[in-house]
């Protein structure tokens, strides 16, 4: 939905878009068939894992809907969904391998980036057929079938892989709302700034070139001349000259 500038509401509800949502929702449904075939099903890490899979998913998608009213609770929600891969999952998968005996490959090690490369995509461009009697990560779009039959190294690097994943994009994800929000304001700022824009408009107070805010009549030190100077000084130093 592009923004619309008249309106102090702000853009949202677009997470379906989101390569977050969609790296999140498949590291749920593969950590679902993981902890069916690894982890003992009465044991408290499988509840724990799918969880804290669930929790990225829901958070990242009500974090989305929170958008619309406040910037705040966005960054909020968006943050526990990291946090819920990042922190919680993320270290089950490592203490899985770690427990089992198995490697857990170096972030910049060469297997971990080629699985990261194939996990960019839904289905991998340009794949050969898999050879007989062996598995191949086909994409984000083939990730629980692989843990389905992959042996467990394997299988829990590759969700290793894709949490970290999704918590890098829900970081960067992160980042830019708190810019936006710098830049933008949230919706009670905007709101405020909406009303005082339209009260001036009233009073026949021009509204600043630079910025958008009223203006007020101010005079200049050494000439006494008066101009219109921005409300929002010293943030904002936009000017007018007053119409005679
Ligand atoms: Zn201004």
């Amino acid at each position: 939905m592009p923004p619309d500038s008249d309106s102090p509401l702000m853009p949202h509800g677009g997470y379906e878009n989101l390569r977050s949502y969609a790296v999140a929702e498949a590291v749920y449904d593969a950590t679902v068939v993981f902890c069916d075939r690894f982890i003992d099903k009465t044991s408290r890490t499988h509840d724990q894992m799918v969880q804290a899979a669930r929790s990225g998913v829901r958070n990242i998608s009500e974090g989305s809907g929170a958008a619309a009213t406040s910037k705040k609770m966005e960054m909020k929600l968006t943050n526990v969904a990291r946090a819920s891969l990042n922190d919680e999952l993320a270290k089950d998968y490592k203490s899985f391998l770690m427990q089992q005996g198995l490697r857990v490959w170096p972030k910049n090690s060469k297997p971990c980036l080629a699985m990261r490369e194939r996990l960019k995509h839904d289905i991998f461009p340009g794949l050969p057929p898999a050879p007989k009697g062996k598995i191949v990560l086909t994409g984000l779009a083939g990730l629980a079938e692989f843990v389905s039959k992959a042996d467990p190294e394997l299988a829990g690097n590759a969700m290793l892989c894709a949490v970290n994943q999704a918590s890098y994009l829900l970081k960067r994800q992160v980042q830019s709302q708190s810019r936006d929000f710098q830049e933008n304001g949230g919706f009670t700022e905007r709101l405020h700034a909406t009303r005082l824009q339209a009260r001036a408009q009233q009073q026949g107070v021009p509204l600043c070139p630079v910025c958008g805010q009223p203006m007020r009549r101010r005079t200049a030190g050494k000439t006494s001349s008066q101009f219109w100077g921005c409300s929002a000084y010293p943030n904002c130093k936009g000017t007018r000259d007053i119409e005679p």
